[in-house]
């Protein structure tokens, strides 16, 4: 049956009526249809969360990091994983996306532990999410390998294909971590060519600005045929480059057209650690990679786990560190969290036209600005033209 939601408000103050049927919006309303009242909420497109560790969410309190650092988070899980069961994945998994939903995100890409500390039972358990959750949002699920060059490589590898075989949606890596990083890339980047499979990788998630795998995998990408099918998450030493480097690399991404996320939250949290004097940022170039035509999107990472102890899962929450570390406008910290992270995933704007998907969020906000200062949590969420989280909060103060 169709959906009519009436007394929304679109940013621009317009009355904000739209009728779903099917998953998408459509001109007219037609016999039957049911009503939703939107109350007045801002009503925005849908969030998206481009980048989540979802097998490792809410373990902060069983895994403390003392370190604080990315070396120190690695170390905590390669022991923890022998400890952790695929019921328990699955249940933090879950309840994460709950969150992530109820926020008003409808497409969540997260990666997945795959290597030989983690075995498959990380893929096999958000496979087994991403089936529940259907529902509720698109998530999905990146076989993130590593290591596959060095001793341990044939054995990653190995397990890299099972992953796939189970049906992961993207493949990931870690090139910059490798003992050939170039090996790497191409080991990926072929398995990508025979699966069609999108790749999303993590690069460069280091401070040393000699660090400079973005060019390598420019030309690899280009090199395969892959033009638009790939993403490079953190490049947090892409940050720390001279500006010109950092358009040079810009243009090189653009020209193979791969897509670009940061991740400020994390970084900022993992990078720099005992630097006291003018500590980095751990972002990536941002005005460099949109100034050359890189379309970046916003991600949150980790959440409340070694590699980030505290965190919401609210796209608001990283809007508003693209606003005070990336200096993006709040439009523009917007547009990172909504429709380019359904560019980086290939998937269909959402522009609120007929045949546009029905996902979005309504808020109680007078503006994209306010919405991200104040994060209120009074939402209501839509996915596919079906309301599926809605939060009010009541407030009462005395006289
Ligand atoms: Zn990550």
């Amino acid at each position: 049956m169709a959906t009519r939601f009436v007394n929304g408000r679109f940013p621009d103050g317009s009355p904000a009526e739209l009728v779903a049927d099917r998953g998408v919006f459509i001109a007219e309303s037609v016999d039957g249809s049911e009503e939703v009242d939107l109350d007045g909420r801002l009503v925005l497109p849908a969030f998206g969360e481009p980048h989540a560790h979802l097998d490792k969410a809410l373990l902060a309190e069983r895994f403390p990091n003392p370190n604080g650092d990315l070396l120190g988070a690695i170390e905590v899980m390669r022991i923890g994983w022998s400890t952790i069961e695929p019921e328990d994945i699955v249940d933090r998994a879950r309840r994460t996306v709950e969150r992530l939903v109820a926020a008003g995100t409808t497409l969540i890409r997260s990666h997945a532990d795959t290597n030989s500390y983690a075995g498959l039972k990380s893929v096999r358990s958000l496979l087994a999410v991403r089936d529940a959750v259907e529902p509720l949002c698109d998530l999905e699920v990146v076989a993130m390998a590593y290591p596959l060059t060095g001793p341990e490589g044939r054995e990653g590898r190995r397990i890299l294909d099972q992953a796939l075989e189970l049906g992961a949606d993207v493949i990931g890596g870690a090139p910059h971590l490798e003992d050939d990083p170039a090996a790497a890339i191409d080991h990926l980047l072929n398995l990508a060519v025979e699966t069609r499979l999108h790749v999303d990788f993590h690069v460069d998630e280091v401070l040393d600005p000699d660090f400079d795998t973005l060019m390598d995998l420019s030309r690899a990408v280009i090199r395969h045929g892959l033009e638009g099918t790939v993403n490079a998450s953190h490049c947090v030493s892409h940050g720390l480059k001279p500006e010109s480097e950092q358009r040079e690399i810009a243009a090189a991404l653009a020209h193979a057209d791969i897509t670009v996320v940061t991740l400020p939250r994390t970084n900022l949290y993992l990078q720099a650690r005992g630097q006291h004097q003018a500590p980095p940022r751990g972002t990536v170039g941002v005005e460099a990679m949109v100034g050359e035509g890189v379309t970046v999107g916003g991600g949150a990472d980790n959440c409340q786990d070694p590699f980030y102890s505290i965190g919401k899962c609210d796209p608001l929450e990283t809007a508003g560190l693209l606003v005070s570390v990336c200096h993006q406008t709040p439009e523009q910290a917007f547009e990172m969290v909504t429709n380019d992270i359904r560019t980086i995933a290939s998937r269909p704007q959402l522009d609120f036209r007929p045949g546009s998907p029905a996902d979005f969020v309504a808020i109680e906000a007078e503006s994209i600005r306010a919405a991200i200062a104040d994060q209120p949590a009074g939402r209501t969420v839509v996915h596919r033209g079906r309301v599926v989280a809605h939060t009010t909060v009541d407030t009462w103060i005395a006289d």
